[in-house]
């Protein structure tokens, strides 16, 4: 089965290829068929998720899998959430969205850092799916006092999962892709797929 990823994120890239891979899924990337990033003007993750969605299939002419996640962070009631990609302004660095995260959290304790990762994924068979596939996953966890561990991307130097003491850019890249949010909702998603692809459609060849 050959899916179109909506995401020019290469972290998240490498995370979905490698989950999909064992269910015999081909996953191909947007901006190797061309397909330009849709602007993300959704107020949540679920409408960002179906626009990228339907965006990659219109433009692909491929089922189209769209991811959209975010950090939620407690002491910020919830943000950056949906702006987590550009927390620091348009074209933010993770750097600069990290260090921005840091400086706002500077006087919050230890035991007031809660945040999950939260993702939503959509898959659509066609550009005007009147059933979009939608699943979600949450990974609860903590903001670190300061940067840790070279794997990952985004916010994973900052983000502690619940029941470790060491960041996830710290931690090892199986247990990312097994614990996560993203994996979470892949889980849910893969376990819906059939109802989705039926065997025999063009889409599943
Ligand atoms: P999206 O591409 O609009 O979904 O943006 C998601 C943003 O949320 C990313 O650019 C990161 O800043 C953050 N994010 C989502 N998932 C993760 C993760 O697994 N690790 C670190 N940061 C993440």
């Amino acid at each position: 089965m050959k899916l179109v990823l909506a995401s020019g994120n290469p972290g998240k890239q490498r995370e979905f290829a490698a989950l999909l891979a064992p269910l015999g899924i081909e996953l191909l990337m947007q901006a190797d068929l061309g397909v330009r990033s849709v602007e993300e003007t959704g107020t949540t993750f679920e409408a960002n998720a179906l626009l990228k969605a339907r965006h990659a299939a219109l433009a692909s002419g491929l089922p189209g899998l769209a991811d959209d996640s975010g950090l939620e962070v407690d002491a910020l009631d919830g943000r950056p959430g949906v702006y987590s990609a550009r927390y620091a302004g348009p074209g933010a660095s993770d750097q600069d969205n990290n260090a921005l995260l840091l400086a706002r959290l500077a006087a919050v304790p230890e035991g007031a850092r809660g945040a999950r990762y939260r993702c939503v994924l959509a898959l659509v068979r066609t550009p005007d799916d009147p059933e979009p596939l939608l699943a979600s996953g949450c990974w609860e966890g903590r903001i670190a006092t300061r940067a840790a561990g070279g794997g990952g991307f985004g916010y994973d130097p900052l983000f502690i999962p619940a029941g470790h003491e060491r960041t996830v850019a710290e931690l090892s890249v199986a247990l990312k892709n097994s614990s996560s949010h993203r994996a979470q909702a892949l889980a849910a998603l893969v376990a819906r797929l059939g109802r989705v692809l039926p065997a025999g459609s063009a889409a599943a060849r």
